[in-house]
């Protein structure tokens, strides 16, 4: 066989295993983004998943900042524009933005945007409940489960691989360091706990978002507020923390960084009055991170901290 002809046969061969190698991309899976994906979240934990599964392959746009309260924030004019021209809107759901559902609702019901309510995919059977009578089922606190907010990656991960295929593989990998690196979080957590003396194990904040953390992690859990903070704390609800501060001799109690800690102070001056001494065990994070660019900006770095801060408060 002449070199030419052996040449132009391995060159035909090339073409018609390169064509083979394109036919499904143009026929049987959708096309891939000419663009990067648009994604919009609301709170800063599901944004720091994002980040972590998608990094530069998309362009993510977070509402809520260190500080602010997703129970009672109301999108401005300008993050409605923003929720309405993003691709993709991943948030918390279970009425966590409470004020922000319906508009989250109503963008997913038009065409032009996925909007997904993560915590809403998690099995009912995995939530803590809320106040059913009240329309409010689940409690939505998901995150302070780290194994729960496993679950929620791997909805936001499914959710990317499906609305952006040319993307998978880097998703996936992504994906599976970003959930190992939450499993040894998990592990963390619980040997941290370990140090803490059983019957110290008790868990005062200003508002309910650490149910989810006292049933993973072994904690009595109370609070001044309840789930939501959308109500002010009455005298009542003040007297009965007091009475499980002095019940469970509670060494320390915490505030939170997107709450007053007006109420706090007035459980531990009561306590005090009753002859319990008790102090504020430090600043946790529940419902928002910490600052961009600190170890708490990142849900490790802030589950971290939390944690830390829990086991010097309680066994000092
Ligand atoms: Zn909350």
């Amino acid at each position: 066989m002449h070199l030419r002809t052996l040449l132009a046969l391995l060159v035909a061969a090339l073409l018609i295993a390169a064509c083979g190698q394109q036919m499904p991309a143009t026929d049987n899976i959708a096309e891939p983004h000419a663009r990067p994906l648009n994604v919009v979240v609301t709170t800063q934990h599901i944004a720091d998943a994002v980040q972590n599964i998608a990094q530069d392959r998309i362009v993510l746009t977070p509402l809520l900042r260190p500080g602010v309260d997703p129970h009672t924030y109301v999108p401005t004019e300008g993050d409605i524009r923003v929720l309405q021209h993003a691709d993709l809107i991943f948030y918390n759901g279970l009425m966590l933005e409470a004020q922000m559902t319906r508009i989250l609702r109503q963008i997913g019901q038009g065409d032009r945007t996925r909007v997904v309510a993560v915590a809403d995919q998690l099995d009912p059977l995995t939530l803590l409940n809320w106040e059913p009578e009240a329309g409010l089922p689940y409690d939505p606190h998901v995150w302070n489960d780290v194994r729960l907010w496993i679950q929620v990656v791997g909805v936001i991960r499914d959710t990317l691989i499906d609305m952006d295929p040319a993307n998978a593989t880097t998703y996936e990998a992504n994906a599976t360091r970003y959930i190992a690196q939450l499993e040894e979080l998990h592990d963390y957590t619980l040997e941290q706990v370990a140090r803490i003396p059983q019957e110290l194990r008790v868990l005062v904040t200003a508002h309910d978002a650490f149910n989810y953390y006292g049933r993973a992690y072994g904690f009595q859990v109370a609070a001044v507020q309840g789930i939501s903070t959308e109500s002010e704390a009455s005298a009542a609800d003040i007297q009965a923390l007091v009475e499980i501060v002095v019940e469970r001799k509670a060494p320390a109690i915490f505030i939170e960084t997107t709450i007053s800690p007006r109420t706090i102070e007035a459980v531990i001056a009561a306590a005090r009055a009753r002859g319990q001494e008790v102090r504020i065990g430090g600043e946790l994070f529940a419902d928002a991170m910490g600052e961009p660019g600190t170890p708490e900006g990142t849900y490790i770095g802030m589950m971290r901290h939390n944690i830390d801060t829990i086991v010097a408060a309680l066994t000092q």
